[in-house]
């Protein structure tokens, strides 16, 4: 997974991941944990995550 520039911090996301595989300090981003299920695509209210090329 890949969190773009629009990314707020805001830590919706945490809460949605069912693998608890986003960390958030200043900005988003997955740990080793993440199955690359692309729920927080959807969930994002940025639109601020997307599946890496
Ligand atoms: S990726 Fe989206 S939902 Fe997650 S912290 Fe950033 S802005 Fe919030
Ligand atoms: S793709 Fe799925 S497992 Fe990976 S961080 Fe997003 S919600 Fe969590």
């Amino acid at each position: 997974m890949k969190v773009n520039g629009n990314c707020v911090g805001c830590g919706q996301c945490v809460a949605y991941c069912p693998s608890d595989a986003i960390i958030v300090l200043a900005c988003a981003s997955m740990n080793e944990k993440c199955t690359q299920c692309g729920k927080c695509i959807d969930y994002c209210p940025m639109v601020a995550i997307s599946e890496e090329a």
